[in-house]
């Protein structure tokens, strides 16, 4: 089953202006259920707007966006606001916690959307930081973790609403390379073990080594898709 369909994508940043960016050209792609797939490419050459699109937090000039069989476009305001509540998680390089409240509420904050009790929200919040080995870290607040342990936080706050698809953007981006490495590992086990769909971008070529399909990207677009086999 397909998880997300491109059909000749195009966006352009300020269109019509002397300052216009053709930041996608003419994409063409499939992502299936189940798969790990990266977008991979020098900086500038549109892997986090495609993100973006796939995202629905911009609409692409032409071409469709298709969601598990349904154009992105079709979908009521309602339903893009679940998809983008519980049908994806994202991580982010810069990790985006909200500075003011605790790891706990940071974790919790996606579930208070959906009409869940607080004491729920706060049971499966230390259930996810458990799972990744930072339970501890609940009562702290951002700015008193290291920048691998609030990636950490950040995977915890993607995975809240167990959305089947998760996003990241450059999440090895701000790591050492422990870190990374560390990153990297959860990314693989939420895919074989969970059975989620990954897309990452990246621009680093050795943190592609778990990527099953690999998206060449060059000046907004897709020059060559890889498919890996697993080692
Ligand atoms: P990447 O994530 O691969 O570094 P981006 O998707 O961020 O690339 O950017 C693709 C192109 O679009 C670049 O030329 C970039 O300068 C431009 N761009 C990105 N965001 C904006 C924006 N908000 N306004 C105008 N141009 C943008
Ligand atoms: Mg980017």
């Amino acid at each position: 089953m397909e998880a997300i369909k491109l059909e000749n994508v195009d966006f352009y940043y300020d269109r019509g202006q002397a300052a216009e960016v053709h930041a996608l050209k003419n994409i063409n792609l499939l992502i299936e259920n189940g798969e790990y797939v990266s977008f991979f490419g020098p900086s500038g050459c549109g892997k986090s707007t495609i993100l973006y699109v796939i995202s629905g937090v911009e609409k692409p000039d032409s071409g469709k966006v298709i969601v598990h069989g349904r154009d992105l476009m079709e979908f009521s305001v309602k339903e893009v606001a679940i998809y983008r509540q519980i049908g994806i998680g994202i991580i982010f390089q810069n990790f985006n916690l909200i500075p003011s409240i605790k790891i706990i509420e940071n974790v919790s904050l996606p579930m208070a959307f959906l009409g869940i009790s607080l004491e729920k929200r706060k049971e499966r919040a230390m259930a996810i930081l458990s799972r990744l080995g930072i339970a501890d870290l609940a009562e702290r607040y951002p700015y008193e973790l290291s920048g691998g342990q609030q990636q950490r936080v950040g995977i915890a706050r993607a995975l809240a609403n167990d959305p089947p698809i998760i996003l990241a953007d450059e999440p090895i981006g701000n790591l050492d390379s422990a870190n990374a490495e560390n990153v990297l590992n959860l990314l693989k086990e939420f895919n074989e073990r969970d059975g989620k769909t990954i897309i990452m971008v990246t621009h680093e070529a050795w943190s592609l080594r778990d990527v099953r399909k690999i998206f060449y990207m060059k000046d907004g677009a897709i020059i060559k898709t890889e498919l890996k086999k697993p080692d």
